[in-house]
């Protein structure tokens, strides 16, 4: 007999897509497919190429002390894919952020640069319709989009929500974030303690070392992050013009010899406030439609991974 099995797709191909999926697949025979609007995988786990290097220019690095009875984990330290210097709690990824997304995914096949816009409700299951035009059916859901994205997709879609969930699900919001990445003549080091440099009540507030996370083979590349504030105020504002103003605190940390190679705006970097009520959210049950990702816990890599496993086993525990 010819026993179909059922499909969830997953949306995002982040830190909490993955541990849901990784979750569910190691426990449930279903057929699972992830997708992201993005072209390259691992959502804001993010390394980018520029001339010789590379920097990290989403999350710089990470405390997995909670995270050491998972399975994959122990197998991305007896991998090398994450280390940390020194006996350090602050792990990063040899060669950059993404090189964890790659290896936690390669026995799926993700679809990139497929933007969902919103679900229709078929009775029964779903047809996910795409920016492309492109659809794809299937019987479950879970999405780990930022929440505002999330909710446009609700939205626009043929779904019905509880009103209460959606008011508390719409008051959450995340600090923007414009990213520098820099080449510099001058190493920094000696501000350079860890991993790289917090500033306090400037326009800059993090630099980060991608030599000494052994991210780039390339001497002084540097992220810089603005603060919540500056990038908020600049957010629209072009590249050319942030930079600029950005120029004396840029020439007071690495002298006059530095260049910007390259430039990102996170809309949605760090969340600033929190989903208070559980690690990720069921919306529907039968034919379900589950929400995770960091906002539900802590708004970093640890609690990215608990949210997914979180809606994981709530989809394991669903009765289909
Ligand atoms: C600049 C910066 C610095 C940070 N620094 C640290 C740090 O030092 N330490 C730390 O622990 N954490 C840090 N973080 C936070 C950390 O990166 C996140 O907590 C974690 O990566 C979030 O994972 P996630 O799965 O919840 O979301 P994401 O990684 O954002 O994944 C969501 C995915 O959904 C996709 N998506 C969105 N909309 C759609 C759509 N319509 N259709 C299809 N796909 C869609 C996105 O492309 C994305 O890939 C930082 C983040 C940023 C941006």
């Amino acid at each position: 007999m010819n026993v179909s099995i059922r499909t969830l797709a997953i949306a995002g191909s982040g830190l909490s897509a993955i541990f849901a999926a990784l979750t569910i697949k190691s426990q449930k025979n279903i057929n699972v497919v992830l997708f992201d609007k993005a072209r390259g995988l691992g959502g804001r786990l993010a390394t980018r190429r520029a001339e010789n290097g590379k920097f990290d220019h989403g999350a710089q690095y990470f405390d997995i002390s909670t995270l050491l009875d998972l399975p994959q984990i122990q197998t991305l330290l007896d991998e090398k894919i994450i280390s940390s210097n020194n006996g350090s709690n602050k792990f990063f990824s040899p060669g950059g952020m993404t090189n964890i997304a790659k290896f936690l995914l390669k026995e799926f096949d993700v679809k990139k640069e497929h933007k969902l816009l919103s679900i229709s409700d078929k009775n029964g299951e779903y047809d996910l319709n795409f920016e492309s035009s492109q659809t794809l059916k299937c019987d479950d859901i879970i999405l780990s989009c930022p929440m505002p994205q999330t909710i446009e997709i609700l939205k626009n879609s043929q779904i019905e929500y509880n009103d209460s969930d959606m008011d508390v699900l719409t008051k959450l919001e995340y600090d923007p974030c414009i990213v520098l990445m820099i080449k510099s003549k001058n190493k920094i080091s000696e501000y350079n303690k860890e991993l790289g440099s917090i500033y306090e009540n400037q326009d800059i507030s993090w630099v980060g070392d991608n030599t000494l996370k052994k991210v780039s083979n390339e001497e002084n590349f540097y992220t810089v992050q603005c603060s919540p504030e500056f990038s908020f105020k600049y957010f629209d504002q072009e590249y050319d013009k942030t930079n600029k103003l950005l120029e004396k605190e840029l020439t007071s940390i690495f002298g006059k010899d530095y260049d910007v190679l390259s430039n990102h705006k996170w809309r949605y970097s760090v969340p600033k406030n929190y989903y208070p009520y559980s690690e990720s959210l069921v919306i529907k049950n039968s034919n379900f439609i589950g929400l995770c990702g960091d906002i539900f816990t802590n708004g970093k890599f640890d609690g990215a991974v608990r949210s997914g496993i979180s809606i994981a086993n709530k989809y394991i525990k669903n009765e289909f």
